[in-house]
């Protein structure tokens, strides 16, 4: 595994729509551990492959969903993710991003989604998310089209130090 370089904006991969994933090869096993390992060493809660200069669809999302400190968090990895289905229920929350260094804002999305895709391996997986781990995965299916925190945002602010990937404002 290895660290790859975050791009960050105004890079414009960041702004391309990504392509569809087609072999589930030793490429791509390769991308996705290495994708993992970028978003842990950033910290970050996921990353998109575009972020790491690959324009595929790809997303790794690693977030703790239980307060309890004891459980691991859980970590998804899906191929060619879609959302399948948004809350009609919205929420505000407060992102991040790790290609958009030191800036934050408040972002509306649907409280919960289904994501459809596939696994590292080509079969087909399906995800019920709500909360957090539901923006998350909206966040990085947005980096797929293109579209970044910023463009959906009501309101963004510079903050100092690093920033992570969607930080829960706690
Ligand atoms: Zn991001």
């Amino acid at each position: 595994m290895a660290i790859r370089e975050i791009i960050t904006v105004p890079d414009k991969i960041l702004r391309g729509k990504a392509r569809k994933v087609t072999s589930f090869g030793v490429e791509l096993q390769t991308l996705i551990d290495d994708m993992v390992e970028t978003m842990r060493v950033a910290p970050g809660v996921g990353l998109a492959a575009p972020q790491v200069n690959v324009p595929l669809r790809a997303i790794v999302v690693e977030f703790n969903e239980s307060e309890d400190e004891e459980t691991p968090p859980k970590l998804y990895m899906v191929v060619n993710p879609k959302i399948t289905r948004f809350s009609s229920d919205q929420d505000i929350g407060t992102e991040g991003c790790l290609s958009i260094p030191r800036i934050v804002g408040d972002v509306e999305r649907p409280i919960s989604v289904t994501v459809k895709g596939f696994n590292r391996h080509g079969q087909p997986l399906k995800i019920k998310a709500s909360g957090w781990l539901a923006r998350i995965f909206q966040h990085e299916v947005d980096h797929l089209d293109g579209v970044l925190f910023v463009d959906r945002a009501d309101k963004v602010w510079q903050i100092e130090g690093e920033t992570t990937q969607i930080a829960p404002a706690d």
